[in-house]
């Protein structure tokens, strides 16, 4: 990390949170004790999840970028990690403009690191709730061109998220705003790959104060509810793969996805 972190925001170190829990199990170095207890418990499949999530979210923006697609909302982006969202799209599109929202005040310290847009392109980030959809998309609208394709991006977000939370309203109301030729990126823990683990993962995490909805594949389908999923569809994070890439054979308890909004 070469950014200067911002001092003035307030971190609470006495209780593990999501962001910096996923940055223990990447390797990262911006979590504390109480996050690494809970990353340490966990089955080491929890870190191969990790990468390969992000490693799917590579290949998914890189795929949306030589679409053409040059406007990215990325909600639970998580504390920046080399290459970051805006990154590999502004490599491929540099007038490309990213708008990142989460909710951990752990990211907006860190937020720097994300607003190094390139000279041609805009980014942006937001700290935000994705529970309160209507506000992002609010302050999105400052940035991003609504009348022109975006790609919505929640990559491993919703399985913080609980149905009583309103899960699957909030993913339709967001892809509500977007107009057509617009995308939905998606990646979401998986409870019915290797339940065992998935039943492990979500106990610790219980034990750290945090709440997992980890689900199964129709619960996560659902989220892609009347959109048309792009090939491979609703697959594991290692089988999503573009035709110019080969097929990891390594196995994912993450399911994802990139669906096309009419
Ligand atoms: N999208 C990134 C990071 C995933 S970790 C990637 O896939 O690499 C999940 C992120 O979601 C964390 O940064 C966490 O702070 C964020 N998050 C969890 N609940 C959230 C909520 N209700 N609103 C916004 N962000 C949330």
């Amino acid at each position: 990390m070469t950014t200067d972190p911002q001092p003035s925001v307030r971190i609470d170190t006495g209780k593990a949170h999501p962001a910096r829990v996923y940055d223990w199990l990447l390797g990262g170095k911006d979590n504390y004790p109480v996050d690494e207890a809970v990353g340490a418990l966990l089955p080491p499949e929890a870190r191969d999840a990790a990468r390969q999530n992000r490693q799917f979210m590579h290949r998914a923006a890189a795929w949306l970028a030589a679409q053409g697609v040059d406007q990215f909302l990325d909600i639970g982006t998580g504390i920046p990690t080399e290459p970051n969202l805006h990154q590999i799209v502004q490599g491929i599109v540099p007038t490309a403009k990213v708008v990142y929202a989460d909710n951990d005040p752990i990211v907006l310290r860190h937020a720097e690191a994300l607003l190094v847009s390139s000279p041609e392109g805009v980014t942006d980030y937001i700290e935000a709730d994705v529970r309160r959809p209507d506000g992002i998309v609010e302050h999105a609208r400052h940035v991003l061109d609504f009348e022109r394709p975006i790609a919505l991006s929640l990559i491993a977000l919703m399985h913080f998220i609980t149905d009583e939370q309103g899960a699957g309203d909030i993913v339709r109301d967001l892809v509500a705003t977007l107009p057509p030729g617009s995308y939905l990126v998606l990646s979401h823990a998986a409870s019915d790959l290797y339940p065992e683990l998935a039943e492990q993962v979500t106990e610790q995490y219980a034990k750290g104060g945090i709440r997992l909805a980890f689900r199964t594949r129709p619960e996560v389908e659902r989220f892609f509810d009347s959109l048309e999923l792009v090939p491979p569809g609703l697959v594991t994070a290692t089988e999503w793969t573009t035709p110019d890439l080969p097929a990891d054979p390594e196995g994912s308890g993450i399911y994802a996805g990139v669906a096309r909004i009419g």
